[in-house]
């Protein structure tokens, strides 16, 4: 195991100034993803900094006009049972009840799952075999090797790898933001803009930098909220990643849908949300599984599947409906 040394943070202006000034040092909340990332030699952090300690990180606030605040360091089960994140947003609460184990969900926080790494094996390989995300520049394993559990939207020669969370699928869908506080203050990221596509620099996974702690997430107020669903498709039916996952979340007029929002998992870089998809849906019967289905294809025109994951376009199409029509049945 890389040694490192551990210490505790009281206070955010400390924790973000230490940060700040030494690239060695790295955040650690729950430790389920850091430290499985230290084992394997893919993250070697000389320092440690505990943030649980930090103040007001882990609440759940309700505001009486709608929406949700979500502390960084509210941990996985406690958001999944709260009655109103239930209540309001149920795509959020399914996500989180399908992710990991329920061990594993009473130590991770909402903070640490947004920031959690690929799962691609090259990358997670104590071996470490050409990765870019893991040592830039050399070249990608999976693009011409395993890449089943890749990607089919949005990769780049440099990348191919997925985002594992299934928390950040539902919060794309619903266009959350995330609270951040840096050297300069606080800032807001929208979260179509937190998680990044490979590009050249697939080593960067998301818009923070050296000093910034994710404060929060912020779920405005949607009238889609209620009528919402997270389905996942994976290799085993518990404690399993996503092969591919849909979060959907629908607002009806009657019978027929008013708008929808629609975003999958396990298919990217990052959370792929079907913007064309939704624009083509508004108006369409929620009983007429053909239109919907044509609709939802619009969004696969982009799609471009790699040698192993062809599968999966046909697949995450089937998932998308399955979301959508009981995203439609709760609202
Ligand atoms: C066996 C296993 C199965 C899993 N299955 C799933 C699954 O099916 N679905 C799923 O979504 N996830 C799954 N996970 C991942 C799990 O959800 C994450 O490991 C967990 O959410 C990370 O939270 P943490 O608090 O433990 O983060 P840590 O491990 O403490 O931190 C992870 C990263 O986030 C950074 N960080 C943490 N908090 C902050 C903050 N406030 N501001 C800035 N940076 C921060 C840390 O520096 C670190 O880089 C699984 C994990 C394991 C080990
Ligand atoms: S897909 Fe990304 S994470 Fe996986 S080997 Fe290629 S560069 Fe590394």
């Amino acid at each position: 195991m890389h040694p490192f040394a551990l210490s505790r943070a009281d206070d955010p202006g400390t924790a973000i100034a230490a940060h700040a000034r030494d690239p060695h040092l790295a955040f650690i909340a729950g430790g389920t993803d850091l430290l499985g990332l230290i084992k394997d030699r893919a993250a070697l952090p000389e320092r440690l900094l505990d943030i649980n300690g930090l103040p007001d990180m882990a609440r759940i606030v309700a505001p009486p006009d709608g929406g949700l605040w979500i502390g960084a360091l509210a941990r996985m089960s406690d958001v999944a049972a709260d009655s109103e994140v239930r209540r309001r947003f149920p795509v959020i609460a399914e996500a989180l009840l399908y992710s990991a184990s329920g061990q594993l969900r009473n130590m991770a926080s909402i903070g640490g799952n947004i920031m959690q790494r690929t799962r691609c094996a090259y990358f997670r390989d104590e071996d470490d075999i050409p990765c870019n995300k893991r040592r830039p520049g050399s070249g990608c394993s999976a693009l011409h090797g395993l890449n089943r559990n890749h990607a089919i939207f949005g990769w780049s020669d440099g990348c191919v790898a997925t985002n594992p969370s299934d928390l950040a699928v539902a919060l794309a869908a619903l266009d959350a933001n995330v609270i951040v506080r840096g050297t300069v203050g606080e800032r807001v990221i929208a979260f179509a803009d937190f998680q990044r596509l490979p590009g050249s620099t697939p080593e960067r996974d998301n818009a923070l930098g050296r000093g910034d702690l994710i404060v929060a997430i912020e779920i405005p107020t949607r009238t889609e909220g209620r009528g919402s669903h997270y389905f996942k498709l994976r290799d085993r039916q518990s404690y399993e990643f996503a092969l591919v996952s849909a979060a959907a979340a629908v607002a009806p007029d009657g019978r027929r849908i008013h708008s929808a929002r629609l975003a999958l998992g396990g298919v990217a870089h990052k959370p792929w949300r079907l913007t064309a998809a939704e624009a083509a849906l508004r108006g369409i019967s929620l009983d007429d599984t053909d239109a919907l289905n044509s609709a939802i294809t619009q969004s696969f025109a982009e799609a471009r599947p790699l040698a192993h994951n062809g599968f999966k376009v046909e697949l995450a199409r089937r998932v998308a409906l399955r979301a959508l029509q009981a995203a439609g049945e709760r609202a």
